[in-house]
């Protein structure tokens, strides 16, 4: 990296960095996780069960000379892709086509056939990658490093960060190496927001996750919420939120 600026934290921010930065890996690694912990507030709603994520849903993370908006990706599923899944697989297609810089995160285990395939559209796409091996708190240290090493090898990533998006173990690490590899923009969005999604419509993505974490086996992996009513109330009194929920 022959860019001056972007190894120096001692020069003055003459330059803002902005860009878009894909969250790409398979379902269930932590993804919606990990964008909740940057940006600081529940944005994408989290599951232990894969494909809770349906939405490419933004996060914004605005800091001191930089911002980035996340885009969550839907979890990628190779093998039994029904409709629902290659719509997904196509989202992901997209927002690592639009991003300046790519996370691929993963789990502390060596490449398989889904990272292997989307190390194969890096390639192609030139967009720099940022490899996160997250879940580091799961495992020993020393099951780390062989990971590492087979990753460094199938690709070259800018930077490669374990971390603990549960735990918010590396997050500041990785997002002053994400900074780095930012291009040199004006802020995209208003630094207050943190998504660009509405109210409602993250109400509605609560009432999702809820609905996930407290039903099993009897709900389909379709489900849908529609934000009926809503009333803010002053003072004392809870806001009134109703909700129809759809189910497959
Ligand atoms: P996504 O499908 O990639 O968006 O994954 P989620 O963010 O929905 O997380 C899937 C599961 O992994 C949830 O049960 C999370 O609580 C869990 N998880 C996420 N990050 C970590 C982590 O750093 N450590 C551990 N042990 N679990 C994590
Ligand atoms: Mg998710």
């Amino acid at each position: 990296d022959n860019d001056p600026m972007a190894l120096n934290d001692e020069m003055p921010a003459v330059a803002i960095r902005s860009g878009l930065v894909a969250i790409i890996g398979r379902a269930n690694v932590g993804k919606s996780t990990l964008v909740n912990k940057l940006v600081g507030q529940k944005v994408s709603i989290v599951s232990p069960k894969p494909h809770t994520t349906r939405h490419r849903l933004l996060g914004i993370l605005s800091g001191e000379g930089f911002q980035v908006g996340l885009l969550d990706t839907p979890g990628y599923l190779v093998k039994g892709q029904d409709q629902l899944d290659a719509a997904m697989s196509r989202q992901s297609a997209t927002a690592l086509v639009e991003a300046d810089v790519i996370l691929l995160v993963v789990e502390p285990r060596r490449p398989g056939d889904v990272e292997i395939h989307f190390m194969d559209q890096f390639y192609k796409a030139k967009t720099p990658v940022i490899l996160v091996v997250n879940k580091v708190d799961s495992v020993q240290k020393g099951r780390l490093l062989p990971v590492i090493e087979a990753y460094a090898k199938a690709y070259a990533f800018e930077e490669i960060v374990p971390v603990s998006a549960l735990q918010e173990d590396g997050l500041d690490l990785l997002v002053q190496l994400l900074k780095r590899h930012l291009p040199r923009e004006e802020f995209l969005y208003d630094p207050d927001l943190v998504t660009d999604r509405s109210l409602r419509f993250l109400m509605g993505e609560v009432i999702r996750e809820k609905v996930f974490l407290y039903f099993d086996k009897e709900v389909p992996y379709f489900v849908a919420v529609e934000i009926d009513d809503f009333e803010e109330r002053d003072g004392t009194q809870s806001d009134y939120l109703r909700a129809s929920i759809y189910v497959d």
